[in-house]
């Protein structure tokens, strides 16, 4: 088939790199996308959360002629990967896994950031505490000394001393990790898409069709290799495979507004690290006041289980409320700070918050990702880099830990 003139300007828009962004987001709008079959491209990347957008860019960097699909565009607000921030730490209670690719994935979130006009990573700092004695912290903490990972350390004497906008209670303790920081979440994803030069293309994508020629159909483009790196949606994507093993939870985040003028400037990145009160598995979090959008604070533990194109997305009464009381037990200065803002997000979680990276069972050469589990933002680096060599090398073995037969269908978290 000899492809017209018009196909070869849309191939071209298809890739983002003739016509820029806008005008391939159009194309598509209009439903003006014509794609020749002897168009076969090397890798279609279905999703552009975190994950996706992080495969899509490293296999733009290997050389691969790549497509990426969304079905509501990049780093969208009802995303797992939507929203304003993210945190970025590299203790993982001394899991070496997760460790080693959340320190590889920070030093590839900064360099992404120093490109950008605006930072996309705060490296404001993550204060991790919890009392003493906690084997959690205790091992990351050996983790850190021995990495030569930049931090502090001390107990509830220190901990107030460093940071006296926090109650602090006897008998904690905590450190600082000093170079993690925060992550601009939706905006972040979208510098990646457009650092790998590619536009999200607006498109609900399907399971793939497996064509004669061992190419796969998917939607209106033909591909060697699939990645289906939908979030939430994997379940409802693939039900037969992934429901009960990815579940979507319900996770509410607050916003509330510090006062002005110098007593403010004790919740400023400046003054006040990313922080996280961990107790025996239960984690509050939150983040210094960062591009104007207050004080955030969020519950780690899982909500019910939720439909994430139904959910409803108000901010419940007595979310406010809890984050309110806490408010007045670990941060007394904010205890009548006027609430600003929520987000009603969701969590997709494998049963014990290992991600999931492995092919779609009976298709080498399709794969799954996703099962972000509530931390999954800040390793989207090193996820897109694991992909991204699947899809070159597929002698490569799948991780253990990332494959399908261990995701099991009764939730029990054992990675925070
Ligand atoms: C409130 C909250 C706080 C969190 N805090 C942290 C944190 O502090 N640190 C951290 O590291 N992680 C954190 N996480 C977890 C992290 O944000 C997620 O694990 C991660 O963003 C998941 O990314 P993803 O790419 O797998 O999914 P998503 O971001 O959901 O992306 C999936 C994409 O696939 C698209 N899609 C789905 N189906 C289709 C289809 N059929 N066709 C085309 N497109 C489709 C969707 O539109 C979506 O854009 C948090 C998550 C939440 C919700």
């Amino acid at each position: 088939m000899r492809i017209t003139r018009r196909q070869a300007a849309i191939g071209m828009v298809a890739s983002g790199l003739a016509a820029g962004p806008a005008r391939a987001e159009q194309a598509f709008a209009e439903g003006d996308w014509v794609v020749s079959k002897e168009t076969t491209v090397d890798l279609v990347v279905v999703g552009a959360g975190v994950f996706g957008a992080w495969t899509a860019w490293h296999a733009r960097r290997a050389g691969l002629n790549v497509r990426l699909l969304d079905a509501h565009g990049a780093g969208h607000a009802r995303a797992s990967s939507g929203g304003e921030s993210r945190v970025i730490r590299v203790s993982y209670g001394g899991d070496p896994l997760y460790s080693r690719m959340a320190a590889d994935s920070l030093a590839q979130w900064d360099v992404l950031s120093q490109r950008q006009s605006q930072p996309i990573l705060n490296r404001c700092g993550v204060l991790w505490f919890s009392p003493a004695g906690d084997p959690y912290m205790a091992k990351s903490l050996a983790w850190l000394r021995a990495q030569r990972i930049a931090h502090s350390e001390g107990d509830s004497a220190w901990l107030r001393q460093s940071l006296p906008q926090i109650a602090f209670n006897d008998g904690e303790s905590g450190f600082i990790e000093r170079d993690s920081g925060a992550l601009i979440a939706s905006r972040a994803v979208q510098a990646v898409v457009a650092d790998a030069r590619l536009v999200a293309a607006r498109y609900e994508a399907k399971p793939p069709v497996r064509l004669s020629n061992g190419a796969f159909g998917v939607g209106p483009f033909v591909a060697r290799n699939v990645v289906y790196a939908c979030g939430p949606w994997l379940p409802k994507l693939f039900p037969d495979l992934l429901k009960g093993r990815i579940v979507a939870t319900r996770q509410e985040v607050y916003h509330f507004a510090p006062p002005a003028g110098a007593d403010g400037q004790r919740y400023a990145p400046l003054a006040l690290p990313v922080w996280a009160d961990f107790n025996g598995g239960d984690i509050v979090y939150g983040f210094p006041e960062l591009e104007g959008q207050g004080f955030k604070l969020a519950f780690d533990r899982h909500g019910p289980e939720v439909d994430p194109d139904t959910q409803d997305r108000r901010v419940s009464a007595e979310g406010i409320a809890a984050a309110r009381a806490y408010l007045a037990q670990r941060f007394p200065g904010l205890a009548d700070a006027p609430f600003i803002h929520g987000r009603v997000c969701q969590y997709e979680n494998s049963s014990n918050g290992d991600f999931l990276i492995d092919r779609l069972p009976g298709h080498d050469r399709v794969w799954l990702v996703g099962g972000g589990s509530g931390h999954g933002f800040k390793h989207g680096p090193a996820v897109g880099a694991r992909v991204a060599r699947h899809v070159a090398d597929s002698a490569l073995p799948v991780e253990p830990r990332f494959s399908l037969a261990s995701k099991a269908a009764v939730q029990k978290r054992t990675v925070y």
